[in-house]
């Protein structure tokens, strides 16, 4: 392996050239106390910038085996390690180094989520960083000396700031990796205890805005205070004796006033699926691993879903066993989300009425007298919200304050009055004695089948011109997909960016073990398992370091968005 002396000649030597000369430093390099790897060089300084490795031996990076010796510690420690880089980065940051990105240099960000990586990874062998770095220039030529001051002093200090144990806040480090496990120690605990969801006794649950997701600290915030009823005592192994509110399984509703903070749960509850960090306000706020956000979607395609459980004789006998739309209506595209979660396990549903199309949610006495059940397609989510439950296993979570026929459905109401939830269920029984719905029930013998589905492989063609593999991800929401776009604003519970390109490469990955037998739910399990086995590197022939995991829902509901898609039933 060649030197740092070498790496620092062959800048000087390459000063002032043209851009294309800084292909000559790819390869690696030995420090002194760590190894650095220059990727890939990227083509001009406006490209995205160039992808760089750093590696410790972990004889020198000194991590005790504790802070990562379980997969949901290791987990946290490479996602806190992730954090140091970055403010570090910033810290060390000395201005732009010339034109575009020069000077740059740049790790994955986490927001408020702490999620698997691939920006960092520890071993019992070695610590390994991945970043970018942009590679100086002015106009097209290269500044070799600005090259060398980023290398041999910026770099150095980010290193010695979060590689080496020694030198970091311990304190700080151990918070949040055993506030992570102790997260998941919850999560795996909730069905023992029949629990679909769990909310510590002092969370703070409001954001500082729609885009700001930090808690909430200006006014006056109402910490979370479970209804006695509802309160569940939990020992968690680091932190202690928690209580908090236990939503059972079952079919719940948020019930209150508007603004009275329905949603605000509701929302948490949806992240509840991930860890938080310390001081995020919802480290314990922790939701079933499959809990699913239901919504209208209208507009999306579809691809020849079985929406009959909910929707049957369309006009002109279009068909809804196998439901096909270019542009769904916001109905039919809430049934799809609906059953294409079930297809792939989802079993916990959770609904907001702010985001749902009441023509799904609800149908009273009085439309029913009007226009009869021959002339309407839809059976409404509350005829079939009891047998989801009773026949398949999958609770519902539904804020509802506009429609008290649902108290004739519900196992448990909760009521949020000023942000304080309180058990009303007794109440709501009452109510629903006194004062009859005259409806009726039009959910049938039973829920029906949930039909798989088989996606056809070529149908997820990646190519683009003459490239045959172009996927590429813009943002949170948006997977270019081949000639495709996909777009991803509906799926609420996907919260990084490095999570959808992670899923743009894991559609491709996917289509190569379709074989027109499997059924999607089968092919998005391998597809975990493989990541699983051998981490989200299983997704590209090259190490990224912006890759972020997914869940099966998140794959699935990409894939099921592609407007290419074709699939087959079983
Ligand atoms: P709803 O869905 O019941 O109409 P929201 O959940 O949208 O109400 O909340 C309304 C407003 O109250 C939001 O701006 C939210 O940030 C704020 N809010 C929610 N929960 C709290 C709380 N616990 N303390 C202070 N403000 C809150
Ligand atoms: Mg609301």
């Amino acid at each position: 392996m060649k030197s740092g002396d070498d790496l620092s000649a062959q800048l000087r030597r390459i000063d002032g050239k043209g851009y294309k000369a800084y292909n000559d430093i790819q390869g690696s390099y030995n420090f002194r106390d760590y190894s650095l790897h220059l990727d890939h060089v990227q083509a001009d300084p406006f490209a995205a910038p160039s992808r760089v490795r750093v590696q410790v031996d972990q004889r020198k990076a000194g991590f005790p085996a504790s802070s990562y010796r379980s997969k949901s510690r290791e987990i946290a420690l490479r996602d806190y390690l992730t954090r140091e880089f970055s403010q570090a980065c910033r810290k060390y940051f000395r201005g732009n180094r010339g034109t575009g990105n020069s000077g740059v240099i740049c790790i994955d960000l986490p927001g408020q989520e702490i999620l698997e990586r691939s920006s960092f990874f520890v071993t019992d062998s070695q610590v390994e960083a991945r970043f970018t770095m942009g590679l100086p220039a002015y106009g097209r030529r290269i500044a070799g000396k600005q090259a060398e001051s980023m290398f041999f002093e910026e770099l150095p200090r980010i290193i010695y700031a979060s590689l080496f144990f020694k030198d970091l806040d311990h304190e700080e480090l151990v918070r949040h990796v055993e506030t992570s496990e102790d997260a998941d120690y919850l999560r795996e605990k909730l069905a023992e205890l029949g629990l679909v969801a769990f909310v510590a006794q002092g969370a703070v649950l409001p954001r500082e805005s729609g885009i700001e997701l930090r808690p909430l600290n200006k006014g006056r915030v109402v910490a979370f205070e479970p209804p006695e009823s509802f309160n569940v005592e939990i020992e968690l192994p680091n932190r202690g004796k928690i209580t908090g509110m236990g939503i059972p399984r079952g079919v719940t509703l948020i019930v209150g006033g508007g603004y009275h903070g329905k949603s605000t749960l509701l929302h948490a509850l949806e992240l509840g699926v991930y860890n938080h960090v310390p001081g995020d306000g919802r480290e314990f706020v922790i939701t079933d691993p499959l809990a699913v956000k239901i919504r209208a979607e209208d507009g999306r395609s579809i691809s020849k879903v079985d929406i009959s459980p909910f929707i049957t004789n369309l006009p002109f006998g279009k068909d809804t066993v196998g439901f096909s739309s270019e542009d769904a209506s916001g109905s039919t595209s809430q049934a799809a989300n609906t059953i294409e979660a079930l297809e792939v396990g989802a079993q916990v549903l959770l609904i907001d009425e702010d985001t749902s199309a009441t023509n799904f949610m609800i149908r009273d006495h009085r439309m029913q007298e009007l226009v009869s059940k021959e002339q309407e397609p839809i059976t409404p989510f509350i005829d079939k919200i009891q047998q989801l439950y009773k026949e398949k296993g999958v609770s519902t979570i539904l804020v509802i304050g506009g429609s008290g026929d649902y108290f004739d459905v519900a196992d448990h109401v909760i009521c949020m009055v000023e942000y304080r939830p309180q058990d009303v269920t007794g109440r709501a029984r009452e109510i629903a004695e006194k004062y009859r719905a005259e409806r009726k029930a039009e959910g049938g013998e039973g829920f029906g089948d949930i039909t798989a589905r088989i996606p056809i492989a070529d149908s997820l063609d990646p190519s683009r011109g003459r490239r045959p593999v172009k996927i590429s991800a813009k943002g949170r929401e948006t997977i270019l997909f081949g000639r495709h776009l996909i777009e991803l604003q509906a799926v609420e519970q996907l919260v990084d960016p490095s999570q959808t390109k992670a899923i743009g490469d894991a559609i491709h990955f996917a289509a190569k073990i379709m074989d027109g037998s499997r059924a999607l739910a089968e092919i998005i399990t391998e597809v975990l398992a493989e990541i699983a086995e051998g981490g989200l590197d299983v997704l590209n022939p090259r190490p990224m370091g912006d890759y972020a995991v997914f869940r099966g829902l998140e794959l699935a509901a990409a894939i099921n968005r592609l407007r290419s898609l074709r699939v087959k039933h079983v």
